[in-house]
Parts: C-alpha cells; structure tokens; sequence
C-alpha cells in the first residue's frame, strides 16, 4: 500500500519520464469509472488529451501535476495511488500490462500508465492547477520531507486525541504521508506501545518516535528507489520491515517475543510486546 516513499518515488518517475513533455492522447478503462469521480473519464481524457506536463509535486501521500492545456491554461492532475494503484512507463508498441485504468500517450513514443487493480485511487482534474481548493490537500498536516517532524507539533497533534497513539499517527491532518507501515515501523524504533494515549508519553518519547518517523520513511525511499514501485502485499515481493507483517516471527531486537499483531481501528498493528512495554 503506497505511503509517502512510494508516492515521492512516484513523483519523481513522472517528472524524468513526462516533465516537458506533450500528451498526444488520452485513453481510460471503462471499468474504471469510479476513480474519475466525481469527475468523469470523458472529461478526463478531454482535458489532458494536448497537455504539456509542467511540474510534479508531492503533498503526503498525494501527486499533484501541473500541465498548461491545448490553449496553455493551467490545469491540475491530483493523482492519489489509493491502495494498489502505480505509474509506470512502457513504449507505445510495447504490450500493456493487466490493471491498466488510464493511458497517456507522450509525444516522444511512450506511454504513462496508470495501474490499479483494486480501483482504490483518484485520478481527479484540478481547475487552474490550484490544488490548494481541494479539501484533501488544504486538510494535510506539515509533510515530513518537505517541512521536517517538529517533535512539539508532533506531540501536541498526539497529545489532543484519546486515540491510541499507531491510530492517530495515520490522521494525515497531524503528519502528512505516514500510513499503517511506517506507523508500526518507527513506533517499534522508539520503543512505544502502539496502544498507549499520546498524553501518557513524554517529550523525549516523542523526539525519539520523530526521529524514528523520519528514519522510517528515508529508508523506505531508498529501497523503493528502483525503475518501478514494488508493493510488499504483492505477490513474491520481498519484506524488508522489522515487524510489519512479520506476526509470529522473534522480534529482530530483543530475540524473545514473537511479534504480535492487532487490530485497531480496522487496520493491522505489528509489535514487540517486549520491546514497546
Ligand atoms: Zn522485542
């Protein structure tokens, strides 16, 4: 599931592959409607079909693309991966692979894909690229490569909610781009329960968790560094997590307990129940 390294690995595919370059034109899944809305495809393809690709930008685990239309007026693509969705390039002979929901032909012979099996992300027009007018993005938090953890913020966003501390890590309105893996990741780092309130942790328990958030998220960047986004839920991928995903398994720090899974808020927690006491 795609967190903050795989949308800044995302983001940074699209600008070597599209930055300057022109949409010659636009083909999408009719099985894919529901990722255009409230938009429509028709609109879609419409819009961008003549576009010049301008810039690429990353807010948390949101793309945003500016592109100047046929009549270079600006227009915004938000592009949010959802679940299982990814950007790849192939040349426009090349055959296309499964899951492909949206195509965008460059003018140098190849092609932008958009790949989504589960239909869980958002293609959506932007009018005039402003992306600030979107209640999705005005709601995000600071964004933890862009502006850095300030561990007070951190600590005051954590300390005003009753939640346990792994669920409100995941609102993007306190730190944008942390999702479900990187929330266990770095609280197993600083050694905090995932069950624990933020008012019961002290200052240093959160410039400790801020670091490790940052550590987290830098290496997943780095090993997500290659020609394509790889999904650890795919099938043969490797895990290169210390606990996420790894229930069952002896804790890779203490040696004694079996990481333990949970669940909360619907979603699953991995933790050393040795460790993070
Ligand atoms: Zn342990």
């Amino acid at each position: 599931m795609p967190e903050l390294p795989e949308v800044e690995i995302a983001a940074r595919h699209l600008r070597r592959w599209a930055e300057g370059r022109r949409i010659e034109r636009v083909t999408t899944d009719p099985r894919a409607a529901r990722i255009f809305r409230p938009g429509s495809r028709v609109a879609f393809a419409r819009a961008l079909s003549g576009a010049r690709l301008l810039r690429v930008d990353r807010r948390g685990k949101h793309l945003l693309v500016t592109l100047a239309d046929r009549r270079r007026r600006p227009i915004g693509l938000w592009s949010h991966l959802g679940m299982t969705g990814k950007w790849v390039l192939r040349a426009w002979a090349d055959e296309e692979p499964g899951h492909a929901r949206v195509r965008l032909e460059l003018d140098d012979g190849h092609a932008l894909l958009y790949l989504d099996p589960r239909l869980f992300g958002r293609q959506r027009l932007v009018p005039a690229a402003d992306f600030a007018a979107l209640p999705e993005v005005a709601a995000l938090g600071p964004d933890p490569v862009h502006d850095g953890i300030d561990p007070a913020r951190l600590a005051e966003g954590l300390r005003a909610t009753r939640r346990p501390v792994k669920v409100a890590l995941l609102d993007q309105a306190i730190l944008a781009g942390v999702g479900n893996i990187h929330a266990s990741e770095s609280l197993f780092a600083a050694r905090i329960d995932p069950r624990c309130i933020g008012r019961s942790l002290s200052d240093a328990q959160f410039r400790t968790l801020a670091r490790a958030i940052a550590a987290s998220l830098r290496r997943g960047i780095e090993s997500q560094d290659g020609p394509e986004i790889a999904y650890v839920e795919e099938p043969g991928a490797e895990n290169p997590f210390r606990v996420y995903a790894r229930d069952g398994e002896r804790c890779p720090r203490c040696r004694r307990e079996p990481i333990r899974r949970i669940v909360q808020a619907q979603r699953s927690t991995f933790f050393c129940p040795r460790c993070q006491a």
